[in-house]
Formats: C-alpha cells, sequence, structure tokens
C-alpha cells in the first residue's frame, strides 16, 4: 500500500447557487469524502443540528479560536463568522482521507492562498437571472439583502479564475456526478501518483 495523503477539494461559488444542495446530495451518496464541518456565528435554523450542520458559537468563542489560529480559512458573511477548523482537516488529510469543504468565496481565496495544493471546484449557475430567482423563491430575505448578494454574486462570478474546475450547477444530480468524476480524476493525475512511486522506489532502495 502505497503511503497516500488525502487531497483537500474546496467547492465554492456564488451566494444562492446552490453549494449546500449539491454537497447535501454528494454526501448522500457513497463516498469517501470527509466533509468538514463548519463553525458558524449564525443561529441555528430549523432542522439544523449541532455538530451535523455546522458547530454552532458565540462570536467571543468564534473570535478566540481565530486569535488562537485554529481555523484553516474563515470569512465575515452577511454579518455572521463562517469558518473552518483546521485540526480536523489536517489530520483527515495526513492520515490519507480527501476532505471536503464548502465555503463561500472569500474564504476559499484563503485556503488558495495556504494550501495551494487544494482541488478549487466553481459552482456557478446556469444564469444570473436563475440565480435572482432561485435568491427570490426563498422568501426569506428583504429586497435589500437580496441585492445585496446579487452585487456580491456578480464579483464573486469574476473570481473564477482561481479555480481548478468550474460545475454549471443547471441540475442537481449531474454536477452532484461531476463533483465526483473531478474527485476521481484527481486520484489518477500522473504528477500525484508518480511522486508515490518515486517515493516507495526510494524506500525500497534503501
Ligand atoms: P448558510 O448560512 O446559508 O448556511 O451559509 C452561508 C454561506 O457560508 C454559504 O455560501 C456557505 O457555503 C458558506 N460557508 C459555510 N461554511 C463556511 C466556512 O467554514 N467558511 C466560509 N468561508 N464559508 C462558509
Amino acid at each position: 500500500m502505497i503511503d497516500e495523503k488525502g487531497i483537500l477539494f474546496i467547492l465554492s461559488g456564488p451566494s444562492g447557487v446552490g453549494k449546500g444542495t449539491v454537497r447535501k446530495a454528494l454526501f448522500e451518496e457513497d463516498t469517501n469524502l470527509k466533509y468538514s464541518i463548519s463553525m458558524t456565528t449564525r443561529p441555528m435554523r430549523e432542522g439544523e443540528r449541532e455538530g451535523v450542520d455546522y458547530f454552532y458559537r458565540s462570536r467571543q468563542e468564534f473570535e478566540e479560536m481565530i486569535s488562537q489560529r485554529k481555523l484553516l480559512e474563515y470569512a465575515e458573511y452577511v454579518g455572521n463568522y463562517y469558518g473552518t477548523p483546521k485540526q480536523y482537516v489536517e489530520e483527515m488529510i495526513e492520515s490519507g482521507h480527501d476532505v471536503f469543504l464548502e465555503i463561500e468565496v472569500q474564504g476559499a481565496l484563503q485556503v488558495k492562498e495556504n494550501f495551494p495544493q487544494g482541488v478549487f471546484i466553481f459552482l456557478i449557475p446556469p444564469s444570473l437571472e436563475e440565480l435572482k430567482n432561485r435568491i427570490k423563491e426563498r422568501g426569506t430575505e428583504s429586497e435589500e439583502l437580496i441585492l445585496n448578494r446579487l452585487k456580491e454574486a456578480r464579483n464573486e462570478i469574476e473570481m473564477m479564475d482561481a479555480y481548478d474546475y468550474v460545475v454549471v450547477n443547471d441540475d442537481i444530480a449531474s454536477a452532484v456526478e461531476k463533483v465526483q468524476s473531478i474527485v476521481q480524476s484527481e486520484h489518477c493525475k500522473r504528477e500525484r501518483i508518480a511522486k508515490q512511486f518515486k517515493a516507495l522506489l526510494e524506500v525500497d532502495h534503501t
């Protein structure tokens, strides 16, 4: 067995594009990916559970995590903090498991800085118009908030350049399938495999 580290996959994209839905559908399938549960200061929504959907913390607790450098990345989004606890990600990657992050774009850019060997997947809506409808259909947000999110989304789409893959979320099942193919392709990458075999040869030689 070749000693292999896990791969960090980062799914990101504009707000309202359906990152959470694609991620949930992906994890309903049989997968070896480990989902990194984020920490947030936003209130728990109905149907959500502590330690399943998020780790729900106070701003003070979250800011302690920041100052202790225990977050791989974090961002303030619509008035709340969201961040990725570092320890879980590091332990999983070191022990050979693939880790999956589903985060907004500011956080993804931080991961890109700190962990450039990650695989960055950008999820985009079929059109901005559809994005607008999806945000509106949520029905729980004010017009002002929707307009803010749309403005943010336009900027986010321009950030596509920082990513390795782009997946259009025109259909959840097909987006999930594409993400699964990306995971598989990354495991077949020549540079990754050659590196592992070379390391193995060096061990044999000594
Ligand atoms: P929601 O409040 O709808 O669950 O999530 C709002 C946004 O925060 C989504 O775009 C989601 O992808 C993002 N998000 C969730 N967890 C994290 C995280 O750990 N870090 C960052 N940067 N964004 C996150």
